[in-house]
C-alpha cells in the first residue's frame, strides 16, 4: 500500500539522490515507473491529481508483456491472487450467434500469463511494496534551467534532474512542453459505458457481440465482470438505457451472459463513460522532461494492449534512468524513446487497424465481417501482438 505523504517530504527525501526524478501520475505507467526506481535505490517523488478515494476505473485483459514487470517488482504472487486467468475469447455476430470461439491460453501461455484484472487491483497490486504518494497534487509549471528542470508542484517549487509526465491520454504535463499540433488524435466517434457487472460460471471467458452501430464487451476479473457497451457517441446524449433498449430490438440471441449483463447494465448500477480517441506524441524526451505510458502513445481499448505497453515501456525508462547520474539524464531518455516508441507505435497502429472492425456501422460490412471472423484464426489475428511478445525487451533487471 501506498503512504500518503506530503510532497515537501518526498522532495525532501530525494534531495541527495544521484538522479533527482519527478513522477507525475500515479496511475499504470507512473506508478510502476516509481516502484521500480525505488527497488534501484532512487526516491523519485511521485504525484497524483486524483484523491485517494477516487474511482477505480474499469477492467483490464493484461498480455504476458507485464510478467517480466511484475518479476521485477516482486509482486507476480501478488498479481496472481488479484486477477483471474483468460483461457477463452469468444466472439458473436451481428444478430448475436456464435461466430468463432478461440482458445487464448493455447496461443498465449508459451508467452506467459494472459489475465483479467480491475485497475483499482492492478493498483494495489503495484503498491504492495509501498511507497510514498502525494494525491490531489499536480505540476502547473516546468522550466528547463541548464541542467536541471524547476517544477512549480502544489504551491511549492522544486528542480529535479528529471521530470516524467505519466498522466494519461489527455495529459495536462505533455501540454507544458508540447504545442497541440504535436499531439495527433485518432478518434473513432464511437464511445462506451463501463459497468461492473456479476460473475458467472465462466471465468476464463471473455465474450464480445460485434453488432451494426454496436459492439458489447465482457470481461472478467476476480468476482465480477467488466462490461462495455459501446456505440456512435451521438448515442451518448439519449443514455445507456436507450441504447440497450434499442441493441435488443436487434440481437435475437445475445447468449446468457451478454442478455444478462445488459439486464444488470440498466438496473441502477453506476457507469463511467469513455470516449474511444487515443493519441500520439510527436516527441517522448524534450531535454530532461520525459513522455511515459499514454502521455506519449494513448490506446484505445480494441487490442487490449495499452496497460501492458505502459508497464513495459515504465520498466525501459526505469532501466535507463536507474543507470543514468544527473549529467546522463537528457541521453537516457533520448535511448529511452529510441528503443521504445517504434514498439508502442506499432502495438498503437494495431488497435488503430481493429477499430473499424469493431466499431462498425455498416449493414454490409457487419455481414461479411461475421463471415470473415469465422475463419481467420487465432494465430492469424493475434500475429502483431506475438511479434511484440518475441521481440520483448531483454537484459533488464
Ligand atoms: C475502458 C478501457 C478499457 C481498457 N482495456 C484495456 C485492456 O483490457 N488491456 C490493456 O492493456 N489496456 C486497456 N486499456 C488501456 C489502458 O488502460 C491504458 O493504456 C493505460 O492505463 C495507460 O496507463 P497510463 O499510466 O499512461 O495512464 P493511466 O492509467 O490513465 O494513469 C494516468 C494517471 O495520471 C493521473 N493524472 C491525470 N492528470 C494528472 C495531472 N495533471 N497531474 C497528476 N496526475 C494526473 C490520473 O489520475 C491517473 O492516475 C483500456 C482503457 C480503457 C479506457
Amino acid at each position: 500500500m501506498l503512504q500518503e505523504t506530503p510532497v515537501r517530504a518526498q522532495i525532501d527525501a530525494s534531495r541527495d539522490d544521484r538522479l533527482r526524478v519527478l513522477v507525475v501520475g500515479a496511475g499504470v505507467a507512473g506508478l510502476t515507473l516509481a516502484q521500480l526506481l525505488r527497488r534501484r535505490g532512487l526516491n523519485p517523488v511521485l504525484i497524483e491529481r486524483a484523491g485517494p478515494d477516487a474511482p477505480s476505473g474499469y477492467m483490464l485483459a493484461l498480455m504476458p508483456l507485464v510478467d517480466p514487470v511484475l518479476e521485477a517488482l516482486d509482486v507476480v504472487d501478488d498479481y496472481v491472487a488479484a486477477s483471474v486467468g483468460m483461457d477463452r475469447y469468444r466472439i458473436r455476430g451481428r444478430h448475436g450467434a456464435l461466430i468463432n470461439q478461440y482458445s487464448m491460453g493455447g496461443l498465449l501461455n508459451a508467452y506467459g500469463d494472459y489475465r483479467g484484472i480491475g485497475r483499482g487491483e492492478l493498483m494495489d497490486v503495484l503498491a504492495a511494496r509501498g511507497g510514498a504518494v502525494s494525491h490531489e497534487t499536480t505540476v502547473t509549471a516546468l522550466e528547463q534551467r541548464g541542467p536541471v528542470v524547476a517544477a512549480a508542484i502544489g504551491g511549492t517549487e522544486a528542480e529535479f534532474d528529471v521530470v516524467i509526465a505519466a498522466d494519461g491520454l489527455h495529459s495536462a504535463t505533455r501540454g507544458l512542453v508540447l504545442r497541440s499540433e504535436q499531439v495527433s488524435t485518432y478518434d473513432t466517434d464511437w464511445g462506451g459505458w463501463v459497468v461492473w457487472t456479476g460473475p458467472d460460471a465462466d471465468m476464463d471467458l471473455g465474450e464480445e457481440l460485434w453488432g451494426t452501430g454496436s459492439f458489447v464487451g465482457t470481461y472478467p476479473v476476480k468476482d465480477q465482470i467488466g462490461t462495455i457497451v459501446c456505440g456512435p457517441r451521438e448515442t451518448r446524449a439519449a443514455g445507456l438505457e436507450a441504447f440497450v433498449a434499442r441493441l435488443r430490438t436487434e440481437i435475437r440471441d445475445p447468449g446468457e451472459r451478454i442478455d444478462r449483463v445488459l439486464t444488470e447494465a440498466v438496473d441502477g448500477r453506476p457507469s463511467y463513460y469513455w470516449s474511444l480517441t487515443d493519441c500520439r506524441s510527436d516527441a517522448w524526451s524534450i531535454g530532461r522532461i520525459g513522455l511515459v505510458g499514454d502521455a506519449a502513445a494513448g490506446f484505445l481499448p480494441t487490442a487490449g494492449i495499452g496497460a501492458g505497453m505502459a508497464m513495459e515501456s515504465a520498466w525501459v525508462l526505469a532501466d535507463r534512468l536507474a543507470e543514468a547520474d544527473a549529467g546522463g539524464a537528457e541521453a537516457a531518455l533520448a535511448d529511452f524513446e529510441r528503443t521504445q516508441r517504434p514498439r508502442v507505435e506499432a502495438a498503437q497502429k494495431n488497435s488503430r487497424q481493429l477499430a473499424p472492425l469493431l466499431f462498425n456501422e455498416s449493414g454490409a460490412g457487419a455481414v461479411l465481417r461475421d463471415v470473415a471472423t469465422r475463419f481467420i484464426p487465432l494465430s492469424v489475428a493475434l500475429k502483431p501482438i506475438r511479434g511484440l511478445l518475441e521481440t520483448r525487451p531483454a537484459g533488464l533487471s
